[in-house]
């Protein structure tokens, strides 16, 4: 043999190789562990080659196709050993899978083919072929998986956007609606049909209702008087039953009383947002304001991409029924004043006081 094999003992000739009866079979499970090499044809192939066996005394056997390369011989066009056969490609592929979703930015296409030593086009073709998705689709749809989980865990939005692996906030905006699975469909307009539960109580800022829908919490409403809060709630919802004075829903809203008073803790309960796509749009982008820091109406309306809707971003701020978890308190004229609060512009400076914003 002129190759010598570090790690095997040379056999005397190919045909006392084992590997040889692979050739001979044309085993494809032997795919992937070895290629041969016919130095008559100049060729190396993998051992399923349909090729006619060539004679043993013309046969090289080796470890990796660059062996081969090395050694001057170039692939077989007929069993193109340089492509992955079906268990590498999918061994690879699942590899990748399992990269994207560790990782902590969504690696490019570019990255993962390089990461497994395949041409970017090589790369998205097996991907698709394994998975049906584009690299790009399984990493959206895994991001959106983990944003999910991730809110419904209770992490602010902010949280949880880096969480899933969202790197700009504008790929977030761009995304949201879809991400939240929050579709049209589910607006259901005054909550016909539906049983919401609520209650009341009181918390530093006055009294505070909560309601709930079977989907999370639906309005957080904040004022002086308690029965003003629940006409503001038939209000809002005048089609749905109202369910009061429930021990255990009452439980629910000391934990929003408390989120209230502390907004930086996040809430851990689900939210039921309900709006038009532009209204949800605008609160998406409110809820990535982080406590201690507070925005312009022009800041929101350039965040969602459409910098001249600033009197239609502050219409969406007014119809805001859930106060502090949409935080539209941690929005502000240009200027700097604080213009209308639904709940008050002594609650609205209150909120902001309280999270430590430097007005601008
Ligand atoms: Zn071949």
């Amino acid at each position: 043999m002129d190759m010598p094999l570090a790690v095997r003992p040379v056999p005397e000739t190919t045909d006392q190789d084992p590997r040889w009866r692979r050739i001979v079979a044309r085993d494809r499970a032997a795919d992937g562990l070895f290629w041969y090499a016919v130095t008559t044809t100049g060729v190396y192939c993998r051992p399923s080659c349909p090729s006619r066996t060539a004679r043993p005394e013309n046969v090289r056997i080796y470890d990796s196709r660059e062996a081969a390369r090395a050694a001057g011989f170039r692939a077989c066009r007929r069993c193109r050993p340089d492509a992955a056969p079906v268990a590498e490609a999918r061994a690879i592929v699942a590899a990748a899978c399992r990269h994207i979703e560790q990782a902590e930015t969504v690696p490019t296409t570019e990255e993962l083919a390089a990461a497994c030593g395949w041409s970017v086009a090589h790369f998205h073709r097996t991907f698709r072929a394994e998975t049906g998705l584009t690299p790009h689709d399984y990493a959206a749809a895994h991001r959106d998986g983990r944003l999910r989980a991730a809110l419904a865990g209770g992490a602010t939005v902010t949280a949880a956007l880096y969480e899933a692996g969202f790197g700009s906030s504008s790929r977030f905006y761009a995304h949201a609606d879809r991400a939240l699975g929050m579709q049209p469909s589910a607006y259901r307009k005054g909550g016909a049909g539906e049983s919401l539960h609520f209650a009341v109580g009181q918390c530093a800022l006055g009294a505070i209702l909560v309601a709930s829908s079977g989907r999370g919490v639906c309005a957080i409403l904040m004022g002086d008087a308690p029965d003003a809060l629940l006409r503001d709630l038939q209000d809002r919802f005048p089609k749905a039953t109202l369910i009061g004075g429930d021990a255990e829903y009452e439980q629910r809203v000391a934990q929003v009383v408390a989120f209230v008073e502390a907004p930086g803790t996040g809430l851990d309960l689900p939210l039921d947002i309900r709006g038009t796509a532009f209204q949800r749009r605008v609160w998406t982008a409110l809820r990535a304001i982080p406590p201690g820091q507070v925005a312009t109406y022009r800041d929101v309306a350039r965040a969602i991409g459409a910098p001249q809707a600033v009197r239609a971003v502050a219409g969406a701020c007014a119809a805001n029924a859930l106060a502090v978890a949409i935080p539209c308190h941690r929005v502000v004229r240009t200027d700097g004043s604080l213009s209308g609060y639904r709940w008050g512009i002594a609650r609205k400076r209150a909120l902001i006081a309280r999270e430590g914003a430097v007005l601008p």
